[in-house]
């Protein structure tokens, strides 16, 4: 799977997908033996000033019909398309996404959806108050938001999308990282030590976790839904 994030913050956001599993899934790993995996995924950054010929490299610009904030121009941003997917040959192959708060809710099943039918992900990422509304239409893309609050700009929300997407795609978590069975519990879970004291109390694992007994343990697990 291929990311192509629209970003004027790239360094933010290259920072965390560098890190972690994200990181790892983006290197060639050697296998057991002789064996060298390839890449899972590759995640790269398009910013849109790289695309404004003026010297004062503007993005933004005063909305029409008034109206608070400046909107994010339509050129630069279908230029920075254009040099992440514009060549692709199989369009069909492209997803295209604006992060907005109106838009269709994201969610795991999408996540699971996108990595499955798509090579090619675009996430582009707005700031101000928000991108000029024809980018959409230019671009055949669909407006996603990742919850019912208002964030200053798209950047998280595109990590979290490559982030859950990313996690979709076969290889990317290691073996003993799990992809979606702890969804079928209540997500309790215990590490060492086995009593922590916080404020003069003990905190104890519930001894079902140290019985070694996995029908008890999964029934543990099952009972106390929130
Ligand atoms: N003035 C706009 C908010 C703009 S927020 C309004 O009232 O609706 C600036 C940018 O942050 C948006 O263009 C979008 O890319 C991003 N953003 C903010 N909240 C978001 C959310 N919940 N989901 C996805 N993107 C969001």
């Amino acid at each position: 799977m291929n990311f192509h994030v629209i970003t004027i913050f790239p360094e933010i956001c290259q920072a965390y997908t560098d890190a972690s599993i994200l990181g790892r899934a983006q290197k060639t790993e050697k296998g057991k033996g002789a064996k060298v995996k390839g890449k899972k995924i590759a995640v790269d950054y398009y910013n849109p000033r790289d695309f404004v010929n003026d010297k004062h490299k503007k993005v933004d610009d005063k909305p029409y019909g008034g109206g608070p904030g400046m909107v994010m121009k339509v050129e630069p941003i279908i230029k920075a398309w254009q040099k992440a997917v514009g060549r692709k040959k199989d369009q069909k192959k492209v997803k295209t996404l604006i992060m907005s708060p109106q838009g269709k809710v994201f969610s795991n099943k999408l996540a699971r959806e996108y990595a499955k039918k798509y090579d090619h992900l675009v996430l582009i990422s707005g700031r101000y108050e928000g991108i000029d509304s024809r980018v959409k239409k230019a671009l055949k893309a669909e407006e996603v938001s990742v919850g019912d609050y208002v964030l200053t700009g798209g950047e998280l929300p595109a990590l979290s999308i490559v982030d859950s997407v990313a996690r979709q795609v076969p290889g990317v978590l290691g073996e003993f990282e799990s992809l979606e069975d702890e969804r079928d519990t209540n997500g309790e879970m215990y590490t060492r030590p086995e009593v922590i004291e916080y404020k003069k109390k003990r905190y104890k694992v519930p001894p079902v976790f140290m019985s070694g007994n996995h029908a008890e343990i999964n029934k543990r697990r099952a009972r106390t839904k929130k």
